[in-house]
């Protein structure tokens, strides 16, 4: 089973080891990264296995490779000597593990590491790309003791699909680890045993301690969050696509779930750029279901096979599963906001009340949709007015352009107010999507946003004296019937408390 590496980065090994000690649960082996220390520690590593209590890899990267060091090879090559020399017949207090990248020749320095049992990683690192990475994986395993690493930087969701697949096909069997860094890598970060990696490095988020390579996931999140020392390469997958995907509480949800239910499953992040790609790699990796976020709901619609209702209403489409031939889509959004809202205002329906609406995205069109099906009237209020005349044509609504021209409308429909923008979301948690409207105290007032849990808008109006609502429910809400609609079951609502804890960033 892959491992977790977590990686050390301070300026000294005290720090290290401080830090070491507060995630020891959550891992398994240490990254020594000795071009992050100081330039007087990095004389006086060679204790440090035993003080870790953990098998230690012993790295000193290069700027050119995404590290610090930049003080020549020889320099570099004597630090390694030190740190492996004397070694010790208990294996225990060397080093576990070397790395040397795929152009470092010192055959004297493998050969004495080799008698001693710490085994080398031959690595490689693209900071701009993916070239040629499955050639090289084979060039670099001459020695048939080494485990070789590549970490690369995909541009696109093209370059993750082709790694997958690359990696899957041509490296089978390899002992390796190969990673991609950046924000479109963190899938290959959770789904080390299925990109055939025998080791996953990870970074304490902690403040004032650098993260040693972009994308990184924290180790608690890995461990508690994704349950990464569960999965295996018959783990099934689900997942969450979206551009640029920076946050979502979508992966607590369903895997606190399949932890509680004891299911064999993992749900994932990935951000794609591409959805036709993304399509693929779903079928490379088997996913079978998905959960399609901001900007995929409408883009999806062709990809189906088979669409729902709500999808045909809305016109946009937020959950897919494979049904053996083919996507089939569902809307899930629409029932999660409405039932949210109404639960809220002990209402059963929207009857006699006028609604503002802004926004004209996918979740406004699932919004909207339902507003109306519920027997609301609606006013919709977007930046692209054309968008909102559109959407606005479909469910027979008033519509305007957000600015200050739409305000007389919107105080003839402020019953409720529905935000549906991402406007206020973190990390820009000051901004306010329409600041010329001033609430009056009676309006109910919605946010699908639920990270902050209050955003500046929400603040704004309970201040006014408004009841607020955030998007935590509803989206607790349209998740349970993904769940139902992936794993014909339903969805363990014992585990609720435990999620609706406020979501973190
Ligand atoms: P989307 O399809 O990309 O639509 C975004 C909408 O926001 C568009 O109408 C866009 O206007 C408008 N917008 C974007 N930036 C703006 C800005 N700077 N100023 C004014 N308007 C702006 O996104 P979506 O799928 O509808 O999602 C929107 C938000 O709802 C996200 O924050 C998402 O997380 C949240 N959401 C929450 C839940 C939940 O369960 N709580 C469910 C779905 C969505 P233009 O047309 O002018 O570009």
């Amino acid at each position: 089973m892959a491992k977790i590496c977590l990686c050390l980065t301070g300026k000294t090994l005290a720090q290290n080891l401080e830090v070491l000690d507060k995630y020891r649960k959550y891992a398994d082996m240490v990254e020594l990264r000795v071009d992050c220390l100081e330039a007087d520690e990095r004389f006086v590593i060679r204790r440090f296995p035993e003080q870790a209590g953990l098998p230690v890899i012993l790295t000193i990267r290069r700027r050119i490779d995404g590290g610090h060091f930049n003080s020549g090879e020889g320099a570099r090559v004597s630090i390694l000597s030190r740190g492996l020399a004397f070694a010790e017949t208990d294996r225990r207090r060397n080093f576990a593990y070397v790395d040397l990248e795929e152009d470092l020749e010192v055959p004297g320095l493998e050969e004495a590491v080799r008698t001693f049992g710490t085994r080398i990683i031959r690595s490689f690192h693209d900071l701009k790309g993916i070239t040629n990475v499955t050639q090289r994986l084979k060039a670099m395993c001459r020695v048939g003791d080494e485990i070789v690493k590549a970490a690369v930087t995909p541009q696109n969701m093209e370059d993750v699909f082709t790694l997958y697949r690359a990696v899957r096909r041509e490296c089978y069997g390899m002992e390796k680890i190969v990673l991609c860094m950046g924000p479109l890598g963190v899938n290959t970060r959770i789904l080390a045993e299925h990109m055939g990696s025998c080791f996953t490095y990870a970074s304490p988020l902690e403040e004032n301690y650098p993260i040693a390579a972009p994308g990184q996931l924290d180790p608690k999140d890995l461990v508690e969050n994704y349950r990464f020392r569960e999965i295996t390469a018959a783990t099934r997958i689900y997942a969450v696509v979206g551009y640029p995907l920076k946050t979502t509480f979508s992966p607590r949800i369903f895997n606190t779930a399949f932890s509680h239910e004891k299911i064999d499953a993992v749900y994932a992040p990935f951000p794609a750029d591409n959805l036709n790609t993304f399509l693929s790699l779903a079928r490379e990796l088997n996913i079978t279901g998905i959960s399609i976020t901001i900007p995929h709901k409408e883009k999806i619609i062709p990809h189906l096979r088979k669409a729902s209702g709500a999808v045909a209403s809305s016109g946009a489409c937020n959950t897919i599963r494979w049904d053996g031939q083919g996507w089939e889509g569902i809307n899930t959004d629409a029932r999660g906001f409405s039932e949210s809202l109404l639960g809220f205002m002990g209402k059963k329906n929207f009857r006699g009340l006028k609604i503002t609406v802004l926004g004209a995205g996918g979740a406004a069109r699932a919004v909207v949709s339902e507003i109306r099906r519920l027997k609301g009237k609606c006013l919709i209020l977007n930046r692209n007015a054309v968008r909102a005349r559109d959407l606005a044509l479909v469910h027979g609504c008033k519509w305007g352009e957000l600015d200050s021209q739409s305000l007389d409308t919107m105080e003839r429909y402020s019953d409720i107010i529905v935000q549906t923008t991402p406007v206020g979301t973190f990390p820009h948690v000051d901004r306010d999507p329409f600041e010329p409207y001033h609430f009056k105290g009676h309006e109910m007032v919605m946010d699908l946003i639920y990270n902050p849990e209050r955003t500046a808008f929400l603040a704004r109006a309970q201040e006014a004296g408004c009841e607020v609502l955030n998007g935590l429910d509803m989206l607790i809400r349209q998740a349970k019937y993904q769940y139902r609609y992936f794993l014909g079951r339903d969805f363990p609502d014992e585990i609720m408390p435990r999620i609706s804890e406020t979501p973190g960033n």
